[in-house]
């Protein structure tokens, strides 16, 4: 498990990217690889969505994936 520091969110749908997996899959730090959003160390606190069809929250949030989540952006 990465550090969480590592973490990058995307402004757009809020997933989380390792920062270090984004380098070794030659991928810019500044895009989302999902939806072309712009990504930012600013963010805080985090959500893991391991079924999102059950998860109150991911629909909430309008998450339609699992992965993790930034619960706030700036
Ligand atoms: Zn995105």
């Amino acid at each position: 498990m990465s550090d969480v520091r590592n973490l990058l969110a995307c402004k757009s749908c809020k997933m989380l990217f390792d920062s270090e997996a984004l380098k070794e899959q030659k991928l810019p730090l500044s895009e989302c690889p999902q939806c072309r959003g712009q990504l930012t160390k600013d963010w805080q606190g985090y959500l893991a969505v391991v079924d999102f069809e059950k998860s109150e929250i991911a629909k909430t949030m309008g998450i339609s994936k699992n992965g993790k989540y930034a619960l706030k952006v700036r």
